[in-house]
């Protein structure tokens, strides 16, 4: 199971921001879309969760057309920077909302969801926190439970962008340690935009350095390290060629 990237192309008005990406990433792999701002990690997102759509090039999944289909369709479960949580709703309310929504033939019985629901905050390490409110919670506490309403419907593929961004630097390591072993016991395609080398270093089992809507390298955190491919790569992760 893999999802395919080709020749990817994106402009909006006369500016080429993503300039033919190819990307394999396969089933149960954590990568991240490291670059600077402006690089187009974002946009590359966008089109994968099926929020945009690009000008030229395929996306697949599994060997199908993901172009072709719908964003639910294509069961993405998705964690921004600034996730927005309902906040007249409880934290199990907000975990539960997507199998709320769901078309009535697809949708489990209320026993069901709360079984699920239940069975997320165990495992998300947030049980404590099922009755609160969202104003109840500190911003990482807040962001576990963003990645529980992304995982209620049990999505393939998880794209989180900057979910940490805007979290202290002692929340964010203990939200890396978290990320890395919730991904690892659920087993799912994991896709992480950062532009914090550290992040993306820690975290991902490949890197995907991206300049200018290009990928200018992708690999293991040591074989980038060891064998940065072009001077941007060096001279972003501050090494000498
Ligand atoms: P990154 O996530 O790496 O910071 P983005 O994908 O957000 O990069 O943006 C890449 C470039 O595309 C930026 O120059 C940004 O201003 C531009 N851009 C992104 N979205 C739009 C849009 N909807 N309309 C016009 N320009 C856009």
């Amino acid at each position: 199971m893999s999802l395919v990237i080709s020749h990817l192309a994106r402009r909006f008005g006369a500016t080429p921001v993503l300039r033919g990406i190819d990307l394999e990433v396969r089933q149960g792999e954590l990568v991240a879309l490291l670059g600077p701002s402006g690089s187009g990690k974002t946009t590359l997102l966008r089109i994968i969760a099926g929020l945009d759509w690009p000008d030229a090039g395929g996306l697949s999944f599994d060997g199908a057309d993901w172009l072709a289909k719908s964003a639910a369709e294509r069961r993405i479960g998705f964690v921004f920077q600034h996730y927005a949580l309902f906040p007249h709703m409880s934290v199990r309310d907000n975990i539960a909302f997507g199998l709320t929504v769901l078309p009535r033939a697809q949708r489990p019985g209320k026993a069901q969801i709360a079984a699920t629901v239940d069975g997320l905050l165990r495992f998300l390490q947030i049980d404590g926190l099922a009755d609160r409110y969202p104003a109840e919670l500190s911003g990482g506490q807040r962001q576990r439970v963003a990645l529980g309403r992304a995982m209620a419907t049990g999505p393939r593929v998880l794209l989180l962008d900057e979910p940490f961004g805007a979290l202290d630097a002692q929340v964010r390591r203990d939200l890396r340690r978290w990320l890395r072993g919730v991904h690892d016991s659920a087993g799912t395609t994991t896709i992480f935009v950062t532009h914090d080398q550290e992040e993306a270093f820690e975290l991902a089992d490949r890197v995907v350095v991206m300049n200018g809507g290009v990928i200018e390298q992708i690999g293991r955190p040591d074989e980038i390290y060891d064998h940065p491919a072009t001077p941007f790569v060096a001279r972003f992760l501050g090494l000498t060629v």
